[in-house]
């Protein structure tokens, strides 16, 4: 949980409804929009296992214990480390290497296959889909990570591509996330209405409250890339899609 968990309201899951309430009515023109990572993948399997491996590559036999819940502040690669009982100044030391070892692995279809579900998103993407609405998944993940992310919709029994739902990547990995939801917007338009779009990052919901402004903007409070972003009144915060 982050920052934003004081804007979870009592009754969130309403807004969960409200999304299926607003699908049923639209049919097959609605679109309800879902980013990936850390919307409805925990990455964080993903992550512990570079620790591990990092760990493996350097001998480091304390490292080869690494686990989700040893991310105790998000992302954090450094914290984890601490965490696994490396001393602060040891763990600060690995930060260049461990991040190159990270960065050559993250954003691959192989270790995007460990992620796992953020509880109640394949109940719920089938529950959109039984509405005859369309899911559209707009992520930051590139065209080379098709073929795993795909493989781990199908782990985690969510909605496919071509049964229900449509993927929408960077063409490159070199591209910017920002600059790139905000290019699928005109051909989201184009594909259909927009009723609701479900993000994590406060930069990526505030852009569609901004250019959807008929469409519920859901943010996931799970985590984010940390930048200091206000979400715009219009958005509402979840803190995943059990209810
Ligand atoms: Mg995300």
């Amino acid at each position: 949980m982050t920052e934003f968990a004081h804007r979870i309201a009592v009754d969130w899951h309403r807004t969960l409804e409200q999304v299926l309430e607003r699908a049923r009515a639209a049919g097959p023109k609605g679109l309800v929009i879902f980013d990936l990572d850390s919307t409805v993948f925990d990455n964080l399997p993903r992550q512990a296992r570079i620790v591990r491996e990092y760990g493996q590559h350097k001998h480091l036999e304390a490292l080869e214990a690494c686990q989700p819940f040893h991310f105790t502040s998000g992302w954090d690669l450094t914290g984890a480390l601490v965490a696994l009982g490396l001393p602060p100044d040891e763990a600060e030391g690995h930060q260049k290497e461990l991040k190159r070892f990270w960065g050559a692995r993250f954003f691959t279809s192989d270790y995007c296959r460990d992620d796992i579900e953020i509880v109640g998103a394949p109940r719920y993407l089938h529950e959109v889909v039984k509405t005859k609405a369309r899911i559209v998944y707009v992520t930051g993940r590139h065209e080379g990570m098709r073929e795993g992310t795909v493989a781990c919709l199908a782990k985690c029994r969510m909605v496919l591509p071509g049964e229900g739902a449509q993927l929408l990547m960077k063409p490159k990995e070199v591209q910017d996330d920002d600059a790139f939801k905000r290019t699928a917007h005109p051909l989201l338009a184009e594909l259909g209405t927009v009723l609701a779009a479900f993000d994590n990052e406060p930069r990526h919901v505030n852009d569609y409250a901004l250019r959807f402004t008929d469409a519920l903007a859901v943010h996931l409070a799970t985590d984010h890339s940390g930048r200091p972003v206000k979400l715009q009144d219009a958005v509402v915060s979840v803190p995943h899609f059990a209810y």
